[in-house]
């Protein structure tokens, strides 16, 4: 049975306007975000939205144009990194090579004075946590790439920091290696209590990990949600095809604040463009496909994804996923003529985009 330190808290870190450029790149446009105590929020986004300057932002080693960083309720924008209650793990194993995994852990505890009987000890204790006591003694070399990023965890936890930083630690990692250390890091998060914030662009780490996953674009937040209410409530379009699969499908907005999509009515969730020809967002889950020697509709192809299959219809030249229990689409090969169906439900409706 591992030893757990008893819980240290987590505190409650706030961004307000935060405006970073770079020469002409706008990294963050007006970020206000509020990380709640003991929760982990993950940071999503494409490539260059900001996830990393914000996760900057908040270690100290950035400096905003404006706003401000908050750490329960105190302004730390221009407190030092050093001194700054935050423990941060990077993508690339950023061990010392010439430490030892124990000396590599007990680094910041050295630097500030704490007496050597006191660091074995800490050093002993949160090797433990991260499922390495037998490798105290081994080099950074000597060690897997997920053996690394478990030292490197337990460095960043060595001082007790109320506030855990993690920076696409899991990245550089092999699939499997990826996913035992995800459900490490939560179990450790958890009972450590400790507000972390995780940068990702990887949606399925973000919503198996995260109590809210923040989804940036552009700088600027476009919604900050649980998981499941990302999935089935996104805020905007750009959050809806982010953040799983969707169908973009042409559609036209009726007099009664309707929107027809393939013969089907369905009210609009949310706000309309002004025009009436529109795009009309649907997961693939809410697309039926049938076999009809009438139906208007092609099999292009399936894939097995196990429980589902996802199969690719052309309907008048529009391409449409649907998602079928497997055993319901045996009979679905390229080729075959089908009828598409919707699931009537409210949908997000975008402006109607080039094709
Ligand atoms: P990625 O997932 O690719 O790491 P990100 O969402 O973390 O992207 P940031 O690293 O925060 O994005 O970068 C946001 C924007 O600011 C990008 O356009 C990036 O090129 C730019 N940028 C970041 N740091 C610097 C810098 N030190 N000098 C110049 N431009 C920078």
């Amino acid at each position: 049975e591992r030893t757990v330190p008893a819980a240290v808290g987590g505190a409650r870190v706030e961004f307000r306007g935060l405006r970073r450029a770079f020469g002409t790149t706008t990294a963050l446009d007006g970020l206000d975000l509020t990380v709640e105590p003991g929760e982990l929020l993950a940071l999503l986004g494409p490539s260059g939205c900001g996830k990393t300057t914000a996760l900057r932002v908040l270690a100290g080693f950035e400096r905003p144009d404006a706003g401000e960083v908050l750490v329960d309720g105190a302004d730390i924008t221009h407190v030092p990194a050093n001194r700054r209650d935050a423990g941060m793990v990077f993508q690339s194993y950023s061990l010392f090579p010439h430490l030892t995994a124990a000396d590599n852990v007990a680094f910041g505890l050295r630097v500030r004075k704490v007496r050597a009987a006191e660091r074995r000890e800490r050093a002993a204790e949160l090797l433990d946590l991260v499922g390495l006591p037998q490798h105290a003694d081994r080099y950074p070399h000597q060690m897997s790439g997920g053996q690394q990023q478990r030292v490197a965890l337990a460095r960043a936890l060595a001082l007790r920091p109320r506030v855990l930083l993690l920076d696409e630690p899991l990245s550089a990692l092999d699939a499997k290696v990826r996913l035992s250390l995800r459900e490490e890091i939560r179990r450790l998060q958890l009972s450590l209590g400790i507000t972390t914030v995780f940068v990702t662009h990887d949606q399925e780490e973000a919503l198996s990990m995260a109590d809210r996953v923040a989804v940036l674009n552009a700088g600027r937040l476009e919604q900050c949600a649980p998981p499941a209410e990302l999935y089935r409530r996104p805020a905007t379009a750009f959050v809806a095809e982010f953040v799983g699969t969707m169908n973009r499908l042409p559609g036209l907005l009726t007099d009664s604040g309707l929107v027809e999509v393939a013969g089907v009515r369905m009210p609009v969730d949310g706000e309309a463009p002004q025009a009436r020809e529109v795009d009309v967002l649907v997961r693939p889950e809410n697309v039926t496909v049938s076999t009809a020697a009438e139906g208007d509709a092609t099999v292009v192809s399936t894939s097995f994804l196990g429980s589902v299959t996802r199969v690719h219809v052309d309907h008048a030249g529009t391409r449409v996923k649907a998602d079928l229990p497997s055993r319901e689409a045996t009979a679905l090969a390229p080729g075959a003529r089908v009828a598409v169906g919707l699931a009537p439900h409210p949908v997000l409706v975008a402006p109607r985009a080039r094709r």
